[in-house]
């Protein structure tokens, strides 16, 4: 931050690096070495920033990414592919945000790297026994990458969603400040537009966080529905009373198989486990729903459960099959990898092409994260089953956790929703052409009051998109922190996936 705090806080408020016992997240100090490499990480960016030629497109080169629009990744400044001219220009280098700066236990909080993959932030807090009070299911989802992009997981109807346990952001603007917004300060209106802004407004380089503490275990046990009705009158009841049949709701989501076979996992903190298992190895955790009905997993593993065959996705690759499983090595049973090979197939377009020599219908990739009220799931569920027609379907209900609304995103404070999850491809039906299944989802989702998330494919027309994602407060955003457009903007980001 552009200050001497990492937290727009009071810096004489405690001594650096150490923090008052029962002081909170808004008081955290980084320790004095620390702050200093941050600060002259921050500057550098800054300035690289600054040297970016006027009107190339500004990207971050990350390591990793889990968006769904593909394109060319960006070279590295200085590298040979970025000398050979501007069609890709260079990347700005995130490296120096890629750690977590600090954790303080006494305060249940840490300042963390914007560019931090929730890997390495989970395994930081749980050294103390705490964690994030949400944690995104895919390793290398960044921090600033679920709070810009929007995140979830099965804390989420406890918790709501990652950026509203987070109580400040040090934020490079698209017009070249470092600012620090907060919810209460001068750059507050930013705060709040940040979440659902996929980096328009500028980059989060560091945030800092609440963090909540954890068991070392987590008890699961697993609810088959055979309709939607009672799948989603079970959440509205998990909702009300934070429990289900008498057992304790710390985490819940589900799985559905198709309309007669739903399954909710409702997870509880545990201080001792009996067994534990392991999905890691040759078993395979979106099967082990199915029964037996109880289940024991460490908090790690648990917050991990569905990257290792990246929900179901690993399937294509053949990595579910036992042979294969077995000579897969571990390290490569990750999301990232699966994620790298999906870019590899989409760029050099090899699936399409093995399609079309074989005679099959093309097919349409249908991946996307979609809330809807839970009074409305079980319509979702079967327009999904009879237009789409894809399975298994990913379900993890939510409610914000702040009573505010967040401008760029519209969720409703006090509803509760449920987000159904759907990553795979669809064969498009004949005469048909590439984005039929999502449209249908896009009109679907308007119509039961919904709303979807833009980290992979959309179609809206431009008036639909800032009916839907609150064009007046995003124009004036843009205004107030990118006047000269210097990054891209939502709608051409996101739809247009310039
Ligand atoms: C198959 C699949 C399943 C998914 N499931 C879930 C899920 O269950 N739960 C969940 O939470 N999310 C899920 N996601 C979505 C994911 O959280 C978002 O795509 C998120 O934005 C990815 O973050 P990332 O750190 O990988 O960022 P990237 O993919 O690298 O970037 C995402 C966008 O954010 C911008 N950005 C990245 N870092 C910053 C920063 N520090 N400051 C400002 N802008 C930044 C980038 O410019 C880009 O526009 C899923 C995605 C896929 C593909």
């Amino acid at each position: 931050m552009t200050d001497a705090t990492v937290d727009g806080g009071h810096p004489e408020a405690a001594a650096p690096g150490a923090t008052a016992p029962g002081a909170t997240a808004s008081q955290v100090r980084l320790p004095p070495v620390v702050a200093a490499e941050h600060h002259a990480a921050v500057a550098a960016f800054r300035e690289s920033y600054a040297d970016l030629p006027a009107g190339a497109p500004v990207r971050l080169a990350k390591r990793t990414s889990n968006l769904f629009r593909f394109r060319e990744p960006a070279p590295r400044a200085g590298s040979r592919r970025a000398a050979q001219g501007p069609a890709t220009p260079p990347g700005l280098d995130a490296s120096a945000f890629t750690s977590v700066l600090h954790v303080d236990p006494a305060a249940r909080a840490a300042v963390v790297g914007g560019m931090t993959t929730y890997e390495d932030l989970a395994d930081a807090t749980l050294r103390h026994g705490l964690m994030p009070l949400v944690v995104p299911q895919l390793k290398t989802i960044t921090l600033g990458g679920a709070v810009t992009g929007l995140g979830i997981e099965s804390t989420s109807l406890r918790n709501g969603l990652p950026h509203e346990s987070v109580t400040a952001m040090e934020i490079l603007t698209g017009d070249g400040r470092v600012v620090t917004a907060t919810a209460e300060g001068e750059h507050a209106d930013l705060f709040h537009g940040f979440p659902n802004s996929y980096g328009t407004l500028g980059y989060a380089l560091s945030l800092t966080i609440e963090l909540e503490p954890v068991a070392p275990f987590v008890h699961l046990r697993h609810f088959r529905y055979t309709s939607p009705q009672d799948c989603m009158a079970a959440i509205a009841q998990i909702a009300a009373e934070g429990s289900l049949h008498g057992y304790r709701a710390d985490f819940v989501d589900g799985t559905a198989f198709g309309l007669d076979e739903i399954y909710l996992t409702v997870g509880a903190f545990s201080d001792v486990a009996p067994w534990r298992s392991d999905y890691t190895g040759q078993q395979i955790y979106y099967r082990s729903v199915r029964g037996p009905r109880e289940d024991f997993l460490t908090i790690r593993d648990y917050l991990w459960r569905w990257d290792t065959d990246w929900f179901w996705c690993s399937r294509p690759f053949g990595v579910q099959q036992p042979v294969v499983r077995r000579l897969w090595p571990r390290r490569y049973r990750r999301s990232d990898v699966y994620r790298s090979l999906v870019a590899f197939d989409r760029r050099h377009h090899l699936s399409d092409t093995l399609d079309a020599n074989r005679g099959r219908p093309p097919r349409e990739a249908v991946i996307q994260d979609v809330e809807i009220p839970v009074d409305r799931g079980a319509e979702f569920l079967r327009f999904f089953a009879a237009d789409v027609g894809m399975s298994p379907v990913w379900l993890c209900p939510l409610r914000l956790r702040s009573d505010t609304s967040w401008p760029l995103y519209p969720l409703r404070p006090g509803e509760v929703y449920v987000n159904f999850g759907f990553w795979g491809t669809v064969p498009l039906p004949p005469g048909r052409r590439d984005g039929y299944h999502n449209r249908l989802v896009e009109t679907e989702v308007a119509a039961l009051g919904g709303s979807k998330g833009l980290y992979s494919t959309s179609f809206y027309s431009e008036e639909d998109f800032w009916a839907t994602y609150n064009g007046p407060a995003y124009a004036r955003l843009k205004s107030a922190y990118d006047g000269g457009g210097r990054l891209s903007g939502l709608y051409e980001k996101c739809v247009r996936g310039s």
